[in-house]
């Protein structure tokens, strides 16, 4: 078991985490970044990216990312691959992060770079029918679906976008929405309305996931028509729950101050918690936005707010040995 010991501990290796390394490391802060159960984060779960500047045509997800890590590494950055599963932070800078491993990480200053995580729905079959007809990412698990009748769940930008992509594996993609309309953008709902091989349901909740798990997976759903009370079965073997995220901050639970939804929060405009020298950038902080490109900015922000932490900390010390 080990001890790495840095200026700057990132926890995270999506666009939040890997921009704060990006600058920390040219800053001389000789970053860490742990990455956890999935290194690079959501985009690596997703495919065509055409909304991240700098690039004319369409890129992929995957790439975005292994290119991030690659320029994080270029200027410096240590990239070790273990999941946090404790952290000591109450008293303050160093701070204190123990992995699944057993290593421990101690940063002078601590950037949470933990993301977000797909909600589920909390339905009976939804667990035991997980990989076996249930998904909740239908970039990563659509192409198991080929030729197949198949749901998302959803009315967001989330839904909307995988429902469209299903569209190369299945004809015969469904939408189930529990509202009279979808929340996604524009451009988005003209899309999926015009597209010949996509159903919407409207004002239907999902009870339960049906099928056997050890004989053939997924068969249907059990609705209930939210206006009339109706309930039906809907027959599909493949489903997706796209109903939002939820950030990834249990470990900082009762040490962090966090929203009603366990969003980090920070001071206005600024990546600072309520720790001084404890910084978060993206997902984790942001239910807004939530963008690779706004994550990558908050990435920044914390590298120099860390920066700027560090070297008023040095400051204070210099003062205090010539003042004693
Ligand atoms: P959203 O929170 O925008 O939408 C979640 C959807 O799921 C809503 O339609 C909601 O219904 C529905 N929902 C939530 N809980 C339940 C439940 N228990 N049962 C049934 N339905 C439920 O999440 P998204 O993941 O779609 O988007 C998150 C953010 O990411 C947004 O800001 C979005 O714009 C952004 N995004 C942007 C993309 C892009 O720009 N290309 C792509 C994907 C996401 P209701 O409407 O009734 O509340």
């Amino acid at each position: 078991m080990a001890t790495h010991t840095t200026k700057m501990l990132i926890i995270g290796s999506g666009p939040a985490g890997l921009t704060a390394a990006i600058y920390g490391a040219r800053a001389g802060m000789q970053p860490i970044v742990v990455q956890g159960l999935q290194p690079g984060g959501q985009l690596t779960i997703t495919t065509d990216v055409e909304n991240y500047p700098g690039f004319r045509d369409v890129i992929q997800g995957p790439w975005l990312m292994e290119e991030m890590q690659a320029q994080a590494e270029h200027v410096g950055t240590r990239m070790l691959w273990d999941t946090i599963v404790e952290v000591d932070i109450a008293g303050g800078s160093p701070f204190r992060a123990r992995g699944d491993s057993g290593d421990e990480y101690v940063g002078d200053v601590l950037v949470i770079a933990t993301g977000a995580q797909a909600k589920w729905l909390g339905v009976p079959g939804e667990e035991a029918l997980g990989g076996k007809g249930v998904s909740a990412c239908a970039t990563c698990d659509g192409f198991f679906y080929r030729g197949k009748k198949v749901a998302v769940i959803g009315g967001g930008n989330t839904a909307v976008e995988e429902a469209l992509y299903l569209t190369n594996h299945s004809d015969d993609v469904t939408l189930i929405h529990r509202r009279g309309e979808l929340r996604a953008e524009k451009i988005l709902q003209e899309r999926l309305f015009a597209h010949p091989k996509i159903t919407v349901l409207w004002d239907k909740r999902v009870d339960a996931f049906l099928g056997d798990p050890l004989a053939g997976g997924l068969t249907g759903l059990a609705l209930t028509d939210t206006r009339t009370g109706e309930t039906s079965e809907f027959a599909c073997e493949g489903a997706f729950v796209a109903i939002g995220h939820a950030p990834s901050t249990d470990l900082f639970k009762g040490k962090l101050a966090m929203d009603e939804n366990g969003y980090l929060l920070v001071e206005p405009g600024t990546p600072k918690t309520s720790i001084p020298g404890v910084f978060a950038c993206g997902d984790v902080m942001d239910h807004t936005y939530r963008q690779a490109v706004t994550a990558a900015g908050t990435g920044c922000m914390a590298a120099l707010d860390a920066e700027r932490f560090l070297a008023e900390r040095e400051f204070v010390k210099v003062k205090e040995a010539v003042a004693g």
